[in-house]
C-alpha cells in the first residue's frame, strides 16, 4: 500500500469498527432496555452521516483525476465521482481544464 494511502485506509477502518460498536450496542441494549432506545438510533444515524462524510472527504483529498486529453489533475468533488459512470480504475468526468467529458484515470495525490 502507497503511504498517501494511509490515511484514507485507517479513516475507513475506525469508521467500520465504529459502525459494528454501535451496530452492537443497539442490540444489546434494545433487548435489555436500559436507556431510551431512541437516543441510541439519534447517535447511530450520526455516526453514519458524520463518518461517511469524513471518509468522503479524506478520499477527495487522496486522489486525482488526470484527463486524458490535456493531462491535467482534476480534483474531483465527491458527489462529481459517486455520480459519475465507472470504468475500470477510471470515472467518466468533465475535465476542468479543457472541459471534456472523458475516462479519467485515479491517481495518487
Ligand atoms: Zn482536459
Amino acid at each position: 500500500m502507497n503511504k498517501k494511502e494511509l490515511p484514507l485506509f485507517i479513516a475507513t477502518l475506525s469508521y467500520l469498527i465504529l459502525l459494528v460498536l454501535c451496530l452492537l450496542m443497539l442490540f444489546i441494549c434494545i433487548p435489555l432496555k436500559v436507556t431510551s432506545v431512541e437516543y441510541l438510533v439519534i447517535i447511530f444515524m450520526a455516526v453514519l452521516i458524520i463518518g461517511y462524510l469524513v471518509v468522503a472527504l479524506i478520499r477527495m483529498n487522496t486522489f486525482v483525476y488526470e484527463c486524458s486529453h490535456c493531462k491535467e489533475k482534476n480534483k474531483m468533488n465527491y458527489l462529481e465521482v459517486l455520480f459519475s459512470k465507472r470504468g475500470n480504475n477510471s470515472r467518466k468526468l468533465k475535465c476542468k481544464n479543457c472541459g471534456r467529458v472523458e475516462y479519467m484515470e485515479r491517481h495518487l495525490k
